[in-house]
Formats: C-alpha cells, structure tokens, sequence
C-alpha cells in the first residue's frame, strides 16, 4: 500500500510517499513560499534532488504539483494517483475531542474546526490539505493524526491549570501536549529497542528540536508532559521562551510599549536560543560560537540542558522511577554535548553513559554504559513513518 503523507502549514507543504509495507520512502519533498510565489523540492528514491519554481497562489497549486511531479513520466516515483491507496494528514491540534487519529470524514473535519481556536495558525492549514486533497484525489482514504492524541491519557492532575475551573469548563484551557506522534513513536520503539517489559515500563522522551518538549510515559501511555495548551510552554526552544513568570508579559509590555500580539511575538519568535544568544536559533551555531567562547551562546546552551534535567528530575518524580530516557529530533539525535550535559546532573539516579558512543550522531544508539541503572538511548524520530503506519492501521 502506498501512503502519501502530508503535513501542510500555512505557507509551506512537507510531504512523504511511503510504500507501507517496506516502510521505504518512495519519494519526498516540500513546497515552500504557498501565497508568495511558489517553490516545489522533490526527490525521488534514489534520484537527485529537483527544484522548480512555480507560482502556487494556494495550496491547490501546490498540491496539484506534488501530484504532477509524483506521477511524471521520466521522474515519477508511481506511474498514476491510482497507486495512492491512502493519504496520511499531520494535524496539530484535536483538543479533548481526539485520544486518536481518526479516518477524515465530514463530521472529523467539524470537529477539527472545533479545535481552530486552540492552533490559530495550524489547524485551519492542516483542513486547506485535507480539502484540497478531497478535491484532487476524491475516493482516496484519508486520516488525521493528531500532535496532541497521545497525550490524552494525561490524568488531570496533569492537565488542569491552577486558573479558575471555569477557564477549563468554558474554554477548554489545559494543558494538552504537542510533538505526541514524535513521544508515541520513540517511546514505543525505546521498549522494543531497549528490550524493556511493554506492561511494565518508564520511559521519559526528551524530543529536542527547533521546538522541544519532554514526556513521561508509563507502559505506553502519557502520564505528563512539557508543552501545554500551546507549544510555548515548557523547555526553552529555537526561538519561543517556554516557561516564564506569567507576570513578566505585563512587565514586558509596559517596557516596551507593546500590546499582547507584540509580546507574544516576542515571547514565540524573538526568545528562546536565538533572543539567548542574540546570534541564532541552531544549536550548532550556538555550539559553534560556545565553542569560541561566546559566554551568551554557552549559557542558552546551559540553560537548556539544565532545563531539561529538571524536567527529567520531575517526571521521575511523578513516575516514581524511569527505566529509560531517550533523546530524539535535530538536537536530541546530534548534539552529543546537551546530552552528555543532561547526563551529568542525573548520576543520582544511577546514571552513567559511555563518552565515546555518545559521540555518534543520528543513529540508534545506548549511550549509557552497561551498569547504568536506568538506560539512556538517542533513537530517531520519524513522524511521517509513523504517520503512515496510523493511516494504514485506520484504512
Ligand atoms: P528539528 O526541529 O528536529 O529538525 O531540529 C532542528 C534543530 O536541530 C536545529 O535547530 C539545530 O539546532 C539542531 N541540530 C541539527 N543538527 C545538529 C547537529 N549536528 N548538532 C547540533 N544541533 C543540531
């Protein structure tokens, strides 16, 4: 079965061909700069990489390129649209109403709707794919997986905000988790990987990219996790805060005379690694720079492995142990520092990794040494695989 998986944003398209029952990618790319002027990146298996500018005032254009360029005669990784047996759609927020993805029919799409006002910027792109891919390919299943669906086994002393319950009642306001196709991914291969006992299992998940959060997950399921109603909670990332004292936006605001859009312009796109560091928000130009002696650069660096270590530390707490943590994403996966930095606050719980195999980059490795009393791994995510495997379990 051939699964096209797409994650739409509101000016960009990513989107993967998988053949589910090799898992093998068949040909991938994105679209970039949808409303601007229109940038098409496609590759095939094997094949180079091709780029072609074409206007695409809208995602129809967009799409309906993917489509031309899936199916080109000389280049085309399937010969007609017949070979898509189904379509997999990344969506970021299903609110209370998804625990799981779900097989896009109109009554989904509602309730997707529904969510709008808790991802203002995501879900309203995620349905614009949907649509245009009911449109172009009609009769073709199709099914959304949701960022926020695996952590709806969170208890809610885990989710509920110390706001008055009305918020919560009224507006839904809780905390609901993102990256949770990324947690569920790694924290069920951490169990296959590490030989672990799948009924009897504690596992923390330290995603770690341009944006970044932590779970803790028991046999299988959420029990907390790091970002919140919003992805701006939690750990500092690329260039979004995380946590704050939630009276520094007033202070903020006053200062610099701005209103709340500012600040939360501030607080989503100026913070972070990059407000930090004032250079960047890439890990390897603050590694690069920390390197140099950059002291701004070494403590945004600081400052994120300390944060990360404090989530550990709680959620080991809430769990009451861990068996295993494991590091995914861009700077999870590569950046043998953080984790080496992370480690070195948790040799009270037994802790010790090798510093030579921690030094392997991208692959999937135990960086803990074998008398470590919790193991540690870096496992690669690959949300769109995972993807994949929910539209073929739902279709
Ligand atoms: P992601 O959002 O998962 O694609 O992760 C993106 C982030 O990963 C980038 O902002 C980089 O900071 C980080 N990253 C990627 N490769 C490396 C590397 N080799 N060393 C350190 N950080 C890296």
């Amino acid at each position: 079965m051939n699964v096209l998986v797409i994650n739409c944003g509101s000016s960009s398209l990513k989107y993967q061909l998988i053949n589910s029952d090799t898992e093998a990618v068949l040909a991938k790319g994105l679209c970039e700069r949808i409303g601007i002027d229109g940038r098409l990146v496609y590759k095939k298996a094997g094949g180079e990489k091709e780029i072609t500018e074409a206007p695409m005032p809208t995602h129809k254009e967009a799409i309906q390129m993917v489509l031309d360029a899936l199916t080109n005669e000389k280049t085309g990784a399937i010969k007609s649209l017949k070979e898509v047996d189904a379509i997999g759609h990344r969506v970021v927020h299903g609110g209370e109403k998804f625990a799981s993805s779900a097989v896009i029919t109109d009554e989904m799409i509602k309730a997707v709707e529904e969510c709008n006002d808790l991802a203002p910027l995501h879900n309203p792109a995620n349905l614009i794919g949907i649509r245009v891919c009911s449109e172009l390919m009609p009769g073709v299943p199709q099914v959304g997986v949701f960022d926020t669906a695996f952590h709806q086994t969170m208890p809610p002393k885990a989710y509920l905000y110390g706001l008055p319950l009305d918020y919560y009642k009224n507006y839904k306001i809780r905390r609901y988790g993102f990256h949770g196709t990324s947690h569920s991914f790694v924290s069920k291969r951490a169990v296959e990987f590490l030989g672990l006992d799948k009924e009897n299992s504690k596992v923390i998940v330290c995603h770690l990219g341009n944006g970044s959060s932590v779970s803790a997950v028991v046999n299988g399921k959420c029990i907390d996790t790091s970002m919140g109603m919003t992805p701006l909670e939690g750990l500092i990332m690329g260039t979004r805060s995380g946590s704050i004292d939630p009276a520094i936006m007033e202070f903020i605001a006053k200062k610099e005379n701005l209103d709340i859009a500012g600040v939360m312009d501030v607080l989503n796109k100026k913070s972070g690694l990059y407000g930090m560091s004032g250079l960047s928000s890439d890990m390897r130009d603050l590694e690069d720079a920390a390197a140099e002696g950059n002291v701004d650069a070494k403590n945004a660096r600081e400052a994120l492995g300390y944060g990360i270590a404090k989530y550990v530390g709680g959620y080991v707490a809430a769990m009451n142990g861990v068996d295993a943590i494991v590091f995914t994403a861009g700077i999870g996966e590569n950046d043998n520092l953080v984790r080496e930095d992370v480690c070195s606050y948790l040799g009270y719980l037994g802790i010790s990794i090798d510093k030579e195999i921690n030094k392997k980059r991208g692959e999937e490795i135990v960086i803990s040494t074998p008398d470590s009393k919790v193991k540690v791994a870096v496992i690669p995510t690959n949300e769109e695989l995972a993807i994949c495997r929910e539209t073929v379990a739902l279709v």
